[in-house]
């Protein structure tokens, strides 16, 4: 998320489009929060490796936007921990169903303006927020804006200042479970942020049809390697971390969530007053 026109609706459908088999399941929910943004839910129905899964995406239009941005990550922090409570509700619930429906946030794509200059203090202070409450992971918006040049140094200023900022992005290093992990984990972090480009329109290139974005100097191939980094942040987010993206939301973030809320509660009392009479006992 991150401002309107940054390309966010256009990578999502990148994200689906670029998938050898698709089937999309339209709008799941519709949620309206007040004033600044509205917190959409699309979901869809993914095939891999034999293997269907339901992505439901989250997307923020407007996010950033007002004239006086203080707070705006509010309605998102918010919307991240509705869904932690909606969980821990259900898990405290004596008639307590067989598979929770979880509708938790386990990862916020944080989209960078593509600016070669550095992270604006907005972008500072929402990754530093929610830093600890959801996964987050800064991609580079509408990358085929920059030189390579551009690209590789404000990819270094990106980190050096999450860094000095003290903001730790996913997959987090304390969270590294053994060596493999942490080497392969270090490859990914020494590669972010993910300078990515969306597009859902296909061109013909040396015979194949390929998702890409047509300039008056050639084709921008989406999932070319060469081109941007859309092919690796979709292996990352789909494939190789999707399972380990969902563990640290329930180990990590809805854990620390979870302990909170019951320890300002002095126990699980306030939080079943909703329930019926029968899960009450
Ligand atoms: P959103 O408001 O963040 O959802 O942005 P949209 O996906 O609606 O895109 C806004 C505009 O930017 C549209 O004209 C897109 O065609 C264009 N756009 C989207 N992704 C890219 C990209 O990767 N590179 C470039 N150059 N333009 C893009």
């Amino acid at each position: 998320l991150r401002n309107s026109g940054l390309g966010k609706s256009t990578l999502v459908n990148t994200l689906f489009k670029s998938q050898v088999s698709r089937r999309s399941a339209g709008w799941a929910r519709d949620e309206k929060i007040p004033k600044t943004i509205e917190i959409k839910a699309v979901s869809h129905v993914l095939e891999e490796g034999g293997v269907k899964m339901k992505l439901t995406v989250v997307d923020t239009p407007g996010f950033g936007d007002q004239i006086n941005n203080d707070n705006c990550w509010e309605p998102i922090s918010k919307y991240i921990n509705e869904q932690y409570e909606k969980f821990l509700k259900e898990e405290v619930n004596i008639t307590r169903k067989k598979r929770i429906p979880d509708t938790r946030v386990h990862c916020c794509i944080y989209f960078i303006t593509p600016t070669g200059h550095s992270l604006r203090s907005l972008d500072i202070e929402f990754m530093k927020r929610l830093s600890h409450s959801v996964n987050i992971i800064p991609v580079i918006a509408k990358s085929d804006t920059m030189t390579i040049e551009e690209r590789l140094e404000f990819k270094q200023r990106v980190r050096k200042e999450l860094e000095m900022g003290g903001i730790e992005v996913y997959p987090q290093k304390e969270f590294d479970e053994d060596m493999e992990d942490k080497s392969d984990n270090d490859k990914i972090r020494e590669a972010m942020p993910f300078a990515v480009v969306g597009s859902d329109k296909e061109y013909q290139v040396n015979g194949k049809r390929v998702l890409g974005r047509k300039t008056a100097w050639g084709i921008v191939e989406v999932e070319n390697p060469n081109h941007c980094e859309f092919a690796q942040l979709r292996d990352f987010l789909i494939r190789s971390h999707l399972q380990d993206l969902k563990e640290v939301t329930h180990n990590i973030h809805y854990e620390t969530y979870r302990a909170k809320r019951l320890n300002e509660n002095g126990g699980l009392h306030p939080i079943t007053c909703n329930d019926t009479q029968e899960s009450n006992l």
